[in-house]
Formats: structure tokens, C-alpha cells, sequence
């Protein structure tokens, strides 16, 4: 295991308790040990160096004092200056105003979308609502089969092309299902699209062309907290080719620190909404700020 950051800096000031104000070289000293704990984190180098830069500035103007030690004060700000990048308060799912709301999911092949569609549907029938997963994943010879299964058991229905009728245009599929929804008044609508296993042109103009058919409320892009230092350039494809409103992260039960998080919501502009940790279909939460922050910090 790693070091954890407190226990890092705790041993970078063990000779300097008691002191009135950070010296320079103490800050430099805390900058280096606080960019380790970032890139054993998996966090982007240049979105490491931004946040450093910014976390030596408050402590430049920091007095230390009161009840925490040096070492607190600093784990205190960078704890602090996570939880604003990771975007403060979490960001709630915004809903169509008449109609059915649509979420459109896009990402990598494996990024765990399908079984995102199922635990995100399960979540908003908990919640009162009336979800409908849609099979726009017509590329993966078992996704729409995967997506029927996890839609049992999440009891909810699925939108899918008949059995027997060949590949199937994944547009026009999305596009039936908005009908199929206000006639039979689902109200929200989450529509699953195909991935590759690596950023590619064809996979994107897909992805888009749903879009434009479904004029989604909300893109989600879903991303394997896993790939980590990826995690940036995946995004970046996904934000230039889709475009996408807010992030999923998942597999966060496997030992991914989480930097993936910090490093999209720096580069992308924009936040994590929910978290999926784990293949059970309740493994699922909203993303909490302050939670991941203390994660990359341990
Ligand atoms: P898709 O290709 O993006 O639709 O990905 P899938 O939903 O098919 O997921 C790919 C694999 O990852 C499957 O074996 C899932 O069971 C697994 N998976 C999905 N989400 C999670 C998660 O949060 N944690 C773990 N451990 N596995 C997951």
C-alpha cells in the first residue's frame, strides 16, 4: 500500500510543530510529497501540476495555528481545493420540463455501460419514476440480450429491435423508443450505445447520430475508473465526438484511487454524477465530492 498523504506529511513536518508560518522550503517540501500522493493517485501530470500550484498559494498565506498541526493544515486545504474541483456539492440528474426525459450513456466498450443502464434505471424507479432502457447497442451480438437480462432484473422494460431482423439501425431503434415512451408514458429514458474497445471515428459519428435522433436531456459519458492515466484522453475523444453533460465512474470496488475523477472534472469541465462500484445492480450511488476526495487522499 501506499503512504497516505497525512502520514506523507506528517513526517515531512515531524521538526517543524509549533512553527508560526509555512517557510518557503517547508511548502515546497509538502508540494513534492502531495504531487506524489496525486500521480500514485493516477491523476493527470498537468492537472497534478495546476492543483499543486494552487495548493501552494494558500499555504503561502496560511498562519498556522489553532488546533490543527502544519501537517493538518496542509491535508486540510488540499482536502479542501479536491472537494471544489471535484465540484463542491454533487450534481443532481436534470429532468425534461414535458415529455420524457432522456439520458443517452456513451463510452468505451467494457466502461460498464450496459450495467450502468440497469443499475441508473433501477435507481430512478426507486425513486417514483417510470425508466425505459433501450437497446441502441446493436454491435456487441449479446448486448441487447445482456441489457434484456439486467432489465429483468431490475424490472424494468427494455426498448429492443425484434429478435431475427438482422443488425438493426441503432438510430432508428432510439428513435422508436421516444415514441414508444410517450405512448405508454415512461418517463425517462435511458438509451444504451455501442462501444469500441479503443476511441475510433465510426464508433463516435454513431454515438452522435443518436444523439441528434433522441436530442437527449442529459449524455453521460461512462468511464472504467480503472484505466486511470486514459482516463483523460478517452474523455477528451468523447467531449469533442458526442459531447456529454456529466460523468459515471465505474468499478470504483476495484483498487482504482479515483484520480481518473479529478482529472476528467479538471480537463472536461465537467462533473461526476454517479458512482457504480460493483456488478450488483444496488452498487450505485450518487457521486459524493468530499467521499472521493478522501479516497485519493488515502
Ligand atoms: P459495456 O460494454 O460498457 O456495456 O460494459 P458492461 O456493462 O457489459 O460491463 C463490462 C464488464 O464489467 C461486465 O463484466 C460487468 O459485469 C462489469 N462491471 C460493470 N460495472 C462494474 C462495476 O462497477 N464493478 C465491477 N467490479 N464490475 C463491473
Amino acid at each position: 500500500m501506499f503512504a497516505t498523504l497525512s502520514d506523507r506529511l506528517a513526517d515531512t513536518f515531524k521538526n517543524l510543530r509549533g512553527k508560526g508560518r509555512l517557510s518557503e522550503a517547508d511548502i515546497d517540501a509538502t508540494a513534492r510529497e502531495i504531487r506524489i500522493a496525486l500521480l500514485e493517485a493516477d491523476v493527470a501530470l498537468p492537472v497534478v501540476k495546476e492543483f499543486v500550484a494552487a495548493v501552494k498559494d494558500r499555504a503561502r498565506g496560511e498562519e498556522v495555528s489553532g488546533a490543527l498541526n502544519p501537517a493538518q493544515q496542509i491535508v486540510k486545504i488540499v482536502n479542501e481545493e479536491l472537494v471544489t474541483i471535484l465540484g463542491g456539492e454533487t450534481r443532481r440528474l436534470r429532468y425534461a420540463k414535458s415529455g420524457p426525459t432522456v439520458i443517452l450513456l456513451a463510452g468505451l466498450q467494457g466502461a460498464g455501460k450496459t450495467t450502468l443502464a440497469a443499475k441508473l434505471a433501477l435507481w430512478l424507479k426507486e425513486q417514483g419514476k417510470a425508466p425505459v432502457l433501450v437497446a441502441a447497442d446493436l454491435q456487441r451480438p449479446n448486448a441487447v440480450n445482456q441489457l434484456q437480462i439486467n432489465g429483468e432484473r431490475a424490472g424494468v422494460p427494455v426498448f429492443a429491435p425484434e429478435p431475427g431482423n438482422g443488425v438493426g439501425d441503432p438510430v432508428a431503434v432510439a428513435r422508436a423508443s421516444i415514441d414508444e415512451a410517450k405512448r405508454k408514458l415512461y418517463d425517462v429514458v435511458i438509451v444504451d450505445t455501442a462501444g469500441r474497445l479503443g476511441v475510433d471515428a465510426e464508433l463516435m459519428q454513431q454515438a452522435a447520430d443518436i444523439r441528434d435522433a433522441v436530442q437527449p436531456d442529459e449524455v453521460l459519458f461512462v468511464v472504467d475508473a480503472m484505466i486511470g492515466q486514459d482516463a483523460v484522453t478517452t474523455a477528451q475523444a468523447f467531449l469533442e465526438g458526442v459531447g456529454f453533460d456529466g460523468v459515471v465512474l465505474t468499478k470504483l470496488d476495484g483498487d482504482a484511487r479515483g484520480g481518473a475523477a479529478l482529472s476528467i472534472r479538471s480537463v472536461t469541465g465537467k462533473p461526476v454524477m454517479f458512482a457504480s462500484a460493483g456488478e450488483k445492480l444496488t452498487d450505485f450511488d450518487l457521486f459524493h465530492p468530499d467521499r472521493m476526495a478522501g479516497r485519493i487522499l488515502d
